[in-house]
């Protein structure tokens, strides 16, 4: 992939994550302060499912949040990688990644995928416990 075009998506996408983080600070900020007011005003009317669902709505933010944060690192560790020259290239096999995959994301550094996608079982054998036969298996990485 050409190295431009490489920076120009980096920069985008880096934009873009601050503008996201930003965006979750102020829908916490401002669920902060409607809490605020619903404690004033009725302490006892809140019902239990709507502190159930405020609760997971926060928890969703949260790893949202969490989910920028690591992408706000892969941009600036991607850039570092242009800057050394090995951008485009896999960490493990030094393999090119293919357009494609860059073009998909553009923080990519495997030349496959990686990650829960990439898992396969693999079957280790089987198990009797209790008249019952067990298969084992475990989950490997393809990369
Ligand atoms: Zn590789």
């Amino acid at each position: 992939m050409n190295l431009n075009v490489a920076r120009r998506r980096l920069e985008d996408e880096w934009q873009w994550l601050l503008c996201a983080r930003d965006a979750i600070d102020c829908e916490q900020l401002s669920a902060q302060s409607a809490d605020d007011r619903v404690g004033e005003l009725s302490p006892i009317d809140q019902h239990q499912a709507d502190v159930g669902s405020e609760t997971f709505e926060r928890e969703k933010d949260f790893s949202i949040r969490d989910q920028v944060a690591h992408d706000l690192v892969a941009v600036q560790e991607a850039f570092v990688r242009i800057d050394q020259g090995t951008y485009g290239r896999c960490e493990t096999c030094r393999a090119p990644i293919p357009d494609e995959r860059l073009d998909a994301v553009p923080t990519r550094s495997y030349s496959v995928p990686t990650g829960p996608t990439a898992l396969e079982p693999v079957t280790l054998g089987t198990a009797v416990d209790a008249g019952r036969t067990t298969t084992i298996r475990i989950l490997l990485s393809r990369r």
